[in-house]
């Protein structure tokens, strides 16, 4: 059994909407099984300044549908060298800080596994990134309501692009994952997905091309997902102006807009659970683990399998968005 009595929180590297719902509920089902919790601004950077202050229940009061985050985040190069996790230590001691839950990506998990071999602190890691990038869990807290926002995106897009006869390539995010682009893809009725997965099998835009995308339609969407793997969406446009000139093609890049937004209720719902879990985790003594979500059933997942551990793509959907788009 555990023997800690103050948890800190802290979000870190890209936000992802839902990480709201994720603090308030590792808030609330810490204060609820009687620790203490503090919550740490800026991510790691607020472990090196110390900005810190004791979190109530209230604190988390109505911010379950705020997109962003209350705690901020940041990215900490210092953090980076074992001086700065050195002064992020101290501050913990001097806190009073027994456990650590860290809301994050691939780099902030990476950030905490290190940490949690250097020092004696248990540290639990939600996966918080609209990437969906993590492995050992189905989906990750933010990635649901930025796939909605890509088709909300897409749907408007594709009125005008329909209006003008035009071939549009729109890139979403997903560093180098295809997970956005693909679903994105399947969920707006898109032609075709360049995803980075598939950057060096094959030529994606001459499948397209060969695949006569556009023989019976007077529109035509391509989501592409950023990546210096794909090259992203202005790539493929000035290769299709080069090579195609026959096309009239313009390019959208949705950038910043996936990443704000009320969550949906799958990502509330989401966090809440893997945010309560989290409390779980640390009474049952578990450490340097991220909880992740596999067949609607909460799973621990040590930080080495969840980081840097290429999670698949189905190639099912990938044969789901070709047969559709014919
Ligand atoms: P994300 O969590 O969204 O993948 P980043 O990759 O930017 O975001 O990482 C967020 C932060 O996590 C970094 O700014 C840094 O403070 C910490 N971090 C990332 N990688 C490491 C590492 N190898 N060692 C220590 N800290 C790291």
């Amino acid at each position: 059994m555990s023997t800690v009595k103050c948890i800190g929180i802290l979000t870190s590297g890209g936000d992802a909407p839902g990480m709201n719902a994720a603090i308030r509920a590792v808030t609330r089902a810490a204060i609820y099984n009687g620790l203490q919790v503090k919550g740490i601004y800026r991510g790691y950077k607020g472990l090196i300044t110390g900005e810190i202050q004791e979190f109530k229940s209230q604190n988390v009061s109505n911010i379950i549908q705020l997109g962003g985050t209350i705690l901020k985040t940041a990215r900490c190069q210092e953090f980076m060298t074992p001086e700065g996790r050195k002064i992020a230590y101290d501050t913990l001691i001097k806190e009073g800080i027994d456990a650590l839950v860290v809301i994050g990506g691939d780099g902030s998990l990476t950030g905490a596994r290190i940490f949690a071999q250097e020092y004696d602190i248990p540290c639990i890691g939600l996966p918080g990134t609209i990437d969906n990038d993590l492995f050992g869990t189905d989906t990750t807290i933010g990635y649901d309501t930025a796939l909605n926002t890509i088709l909300d995106a897409v749907d408007k897009i594709r009125d005008t692009a329909t209006s003008h006869e035009r071939l549009f390539f729109i890139e979403v995010m997903g560093r180098d994952a295809g997970f956005l682009a693909l679903n994105g893809a399947i969920a707006s009725g898109a032609e075709a997905a360049i995803i980075p997965e598939f950057s060096t099998e094959v030529d994606q835009l001459e499948e397209l091309i060969k695949n006569g995308f556009r023989k019976s339609k007077n529109s035509s969407i391509v989501i592409v997902a950023e990546s210096e793997l794909t090259g992203g969406a202005m790539h493929y446009a000035d290769r299709v102006k080069n090579e195609y000139p026959q096309y009239d093609v313009r390019v959208t890049i949705l950038g910043h807009v996936q990443r704000g937004g009320s969550p949906t209720a799958h990502d509330r719902i989401l966090a809440s659970r893997l945010g309560a879990a989290s409390i779980d985790a640390i009474l049952e003594g578990q450490r340097n683990v991220m909880i992740g979500i596999e067949n609607d059933e909460i799973v621990y997942v040590p930080f080495t399998k969840a980081i840097k551990n290429n999670k698949p793509i189905k190639k099912e959907l990938v044969n789901v968005l070709r047969i559709l788009s014919i």
